[in-house]
């Protein structure tokens, strides 16, 4: 990973190395704090972060879920964001806000503990394979399965989720491929290691229902365009036959933006390569986070 200068630590930059936690922070142990991860683009006009207010309102909600309040408002970590971003001079940049136990009480209890919150940025470039953008991503289905809606919260982007979603990728690529898919306790698609996914069939699009994902803030967006480009999208579970069958598959997420699946378990997906309305969607994607159209102003957050 290439380091970045500076990071915003409770209200304070402090150079890069300079940025620890204690290691008797209660969050370290037991995975209990909540994060996020943005994007800032390069636009026509200077770098804007996309939908900066709602990954900061996602925050505070995954807070709010796990039963603590984050000790900053959007307001201030959108100033925090625009002071981070422009203290190391990026253009285009991932931003990781994360709001976490510090030190102060060990065991489970954190009554007596300071809640911190910080937020680097570094670059960061294709998140789920080299060359996958335009070539598309080859995925096995995960040994693993994504937590029941009541064993993790799947609401919160909480520390703790992701030792599942490590393994999932970790196995995944161990073994070769570039994403693992996860599937729900009851067998159908749920999501990738922190992708959505969707379908094609005959022009529709499909995708899992939110109940027990994460309320994705690409999957959200990338609806919008698919509804602005007259598409209709359908929520509904489906398995992991539907995919392999399906004429297109692709990933969504903050690092993955839109990154074609080209290969299901070794079973070809359409005809192998990034489909035409993956395409479509990609383009516009880009088109929206670079500035480069303005149907949603609203999505851009100008540093
Ligand atoms: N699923 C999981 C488990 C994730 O961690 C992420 C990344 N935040 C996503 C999906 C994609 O969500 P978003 O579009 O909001 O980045």
């Amino acid at each position: 990973m290439e380091k970045a200068d500076h990071i915003w630590m409770d209200g304070k930059v402090v150079g890069w190395n300079d940025a620890s936690a204690h290691l008797i922070s209660n969050t370290l142990h037991y995975g209990f704090g909540v994060f996020e991860g943005i994007r800032c683009y390069k636009t026509p006009v200077g770098p804007a972060v996309f939908r900066l207010k709602e990954h900061l309102l996602r925050l505070r909600q995954s807070a709010t879920i796990l039963g603590f309040e984050v000790p900053y408002s959007i307001e201030e970590m959108t100033e925090g964001t625009r002071v981070i971003v422009k203290a190391n001079g990026f253009d285009q940049c991932y931003i990781r806000p994360i709001a976490y136990i510090g030190d102060g009480g060990m065991g489970l209890a954190y009554e007596d503990c300071k809640i911190n919150v910080s937020i680097a940025a570094w670059h960061w470039g294709e998140y789920v394979g080299k060359g996958t953008l335009e070539n598309g991503s080859r995925v096995r289905t995960s040994s693993y399965v994504r937590h029941h809606v009541n064993t993790h919260m799947s609401k919160a982007k909480a520390c703790g989720n992701y030792m599942l979603f490590q393994m999932a990728r970790t196995e995944a690529k161990r073994d070769g491929y570039d994403e693992a898919l996860l599937l729900d306790t009851n067998g159908h698609v749920a999501e990738g290691s922190v992708e959505h996914v969707f379908l094609v069939r005959e022009g529709v699009l499909y995708t899992p229902p939110l109940a027990n994902l994460l309320d994705g803030i690409t999957r959200r967006t990338v609806i919008q365009l698919a509804q602005d480009n007259g598409l209709q999208v359908r929520e509904e579970l489906f398995s992991r036959d539907y995919m392999v069958t399906a004429d297109e598959a692709f990933f969504v997420g903050t690092g993955a933006e839109v990154t074609p699946v080209v290969e299901l378990d070794n079973r070809r997906i359409g005809t192998g390569k990034r489909g035409p309305i993956t395409e479509l969607l990609q383009k516009s994607y880009f088109d929206h986070v670079y500035g480069r159209v303005e149907t949603h102003p609203e999505w851009l957050t100008y540093v």
